[in-house]
């Protein structure tokens, strides 16, 4: 599944998620959630991503990516995010 909004592209490997829902806690931004339909984690909110990288750190049947559309300026934990 690839899932993108203007900033962040994300590339999920839904045959390999065991449900742990890992990623959906770990989000700081409310980006992850369930779909029981799909039986898997899914970013249902790609805007809200402000590139921490905690979901894919997490993650451990290394389902997803997360690849940046922008270029990055700040640490996002630290500060309000810059794009270019
Ligand atoms: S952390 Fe990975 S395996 Fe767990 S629910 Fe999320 S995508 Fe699936
Ligand atoms: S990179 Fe961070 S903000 Fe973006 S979806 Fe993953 S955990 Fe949430």
């Amino acid at each position: 599944m690839i899932v993108t909004s203007s900033d962040v592209k994300f590339v999920v490997d839904t045959d390999r998620c065991c449900g742990c829902k890992v990623c959906v806690r770990r989000c700081i931004e409310d980006v992850w959630h369930w779909d029981p339909e799909k039986n898997c984690a899914v970013p249902k909110y790609p805007d809200e991503c402000v590139l921490c990288y905690q979901c894919e750190m997490d993650c451990k049947n290394n389902c997803i990516e997360v690849i940046p559309q922008v270029v990055i300026k700040s640490d996002p934990l630290l500060n309000k995010p810059q794009y270019e």
